[in-house]
């Protein structure tokens, strides 16, 4: 678990953002990263529960406290096999997600949940600059093969699996050349169109 009594003496601290005079600008992230020491801190307080509720808030059924207890200990490597054990998108949703697992936490009866966002992206953020995101191939294969039809979010979220069960996973060809084809165009119109600040 993170540190004993660690929820009763280190408060829930967020990350902070970009001043809006700045942000609008541009479309870069604008959410700002917690400090090395404030994310272990923030682990620290996970209490480990019996009963994890965050389990079940999350739709994935991430092994939260798990991460927890290896953020807080500076063990980052075991943090990120622990959140790609059952997410193969964390950047993503470490961004996205509304966290039901903080709504879930049993930190927020007092309106103190966990930091578990924010310490998911740090997780994913530390796993792609480490160059930990690598294909698994597996040793054996079955000979069998499986179709991922369509390469938006579910097709690339259903993809990864199989190799892991020694199946053989190729994207068929179609129209869009390059994965994530209908969040890829929204986000490219959104990119395209001017900041709000040149509109008119
Ligand atoms: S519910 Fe909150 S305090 Fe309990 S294990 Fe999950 S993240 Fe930790």
């Amino acid at each position: 678990m993170g540190k004993v009594r660690g929820f009763l003496e280190i408060s829930r601290k967020k990350p902070g953002d970009r001043p809006i005079t700045e942000r609008v600008h541009d479309y870069k992230e604008f959410v700002l990263p917690l400090a090395d020491q404030d994310l272990r801190d923030q682990g620290a307080r996970c209490m480990d529960c019996g009963i994890p509720f965050c389990h079940e808030g999350c739709p994935l059924g991430n092994h939260i406290p798990d991460w927890n207890d290896h953020i807080y200990h500076g063990r980052t490597t075991d943090a990120v096999a622990a959140l790609h054990a059952t997410n193969n998108f964390p950047e993503v949703t470490g961004r996205v997600c509304p966290a039901p697992c903080e709504a879930s936490c049993v930190l927020n009866l007092q309106g103190q949940p966990v930091t578990i966002k924010t310490i998911e992206r740090a997780i994913a953020d530390y796993a792609a600059e480490s160059g930990f995101f690598r294909p698994v191939r597996p040793q054996i294969r079955s000979g069998k093969r499986v179709a991922v039809i369509g390469s938006g979010p579910a097709g690339l979220a259903a993809a990864p699996p199989p190799p892991r069960c020694r199946r053989r996973c190729r994207r068929p060809p179609r129209r869009c050349p390059r994965p994530g084809s209908r969040a890829r165009g929204r986000a490219g119109a959104a990119r395209d169109s001017p900041p709000r600040s040149a509109r008119g």
